[in-house]
């Protein structure tokens, strides 16, 4: 499959690091529905460069994968359970499945290692994104300072409601909640998922201007994109992807 402007946006602050590939993805011309399955098997082609697409089973946890692309892995990387995967293999790309949740690029230019993160209200809870950061230097010796951060559209503050139950969640797991939701009046607050993992990642060492985003809330914008609480189709979603290339 050919990706082009039509299908994926991308982070313009990006566009110089010729060692990557990335997208996230908006509803396709046939605006069809789309799952892993389908994609299985599949490569994206980039700047004609065809990468084998590789996904894990998403579960809203914090369980990071790091890809290394033994046969073992390649085979049923699809049926383990994580919400976060990362990488320094070139050739790869590494794709997470989105309709409101957030999807989160990774990449550490002097480690050259990539990282990918789906991350809903329970996986943000769960601190997914700062884990896959964390285990990127674990495994790469990345140093969170030099990780640049790529967030991509996800259901906003404007239409995500939560209530008393969420923020406890929140509060169980020591995270600031004042600082990623604000009241709405009773027992309800908006829960801005880009700006909760901005914390997280700036709490364990990313640097604020190192985080990009793309500003469009899923819900809102039913037209281009999947959305599980905006109405429309209810089983769609979107692709978004990071690669290292094999060559620049
Ligand atoms: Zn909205």
């Amino acid at each position: 499959m050919r990706t082009g402007k039509e299908q994926f946006l991308r982070v313009k602050e990006w566009e110089n690091y010729r060692r990557i590939v990335h997208g996230f993805g908006i509803k396709g011309e046939a605006g069809g529905k789309i799952s892993k399955k389908d994609w299985w098997g599949n490569s994206l082609t980039e700047r004609g460069e065809s990468f084998p697409l590789v996904a894990t089973r998403q579960i809203h946890g914090d369980g990071v994968i790091v890809f290394t692309g033994d046969g073992q892995q390649l085979e049923d990387l699809w049926l383990r359970e994580g919400d976060a995967l990362v990488s320094r293999l070139p050739g790869f790309a590494l794709g997470v499945f989105t309709a409101d949740c957030l999807p989160i690029l990774l990449f550490d230019p002097f480690q050259e290692a990539v990282g990918i993160v789906h991350a809903g209200w329970k996986g943000t809870a769960r601190a997914v994104s700062r884990k896959a950061v964390e285990k990127m230097r674990e495994a790469f010796h990345c140093r969170e300072e030099n990780i640049l951060v790529a967030m991509g559209p996800c259901i906003g503050p404007c239409c995500l409601e939560v209530d008393g139950p969420v923020q406890a969640v929140f509060a169980a797991n020591g995270l600031p909640w004042e600082q990623m939701a604000f009241p709405r009046g009773g027992d309800k607050w908006s829960l801005n998922l880009q700006r909760a993992n901005t914390r997280l990642l700036e709490e364990v060492g990313v640097k604020q201007e190192n985080i990009h985003r793309v500003d469009f809330c899923t819900s809102c914008r039913p037209d281009t994109f999947f959305s599980s609480r905006g109405g429309g189709e209810t089983q769609g979603r979107q692709l978004s992807f990071i690669a290292l290339r094999k060559r620049e």
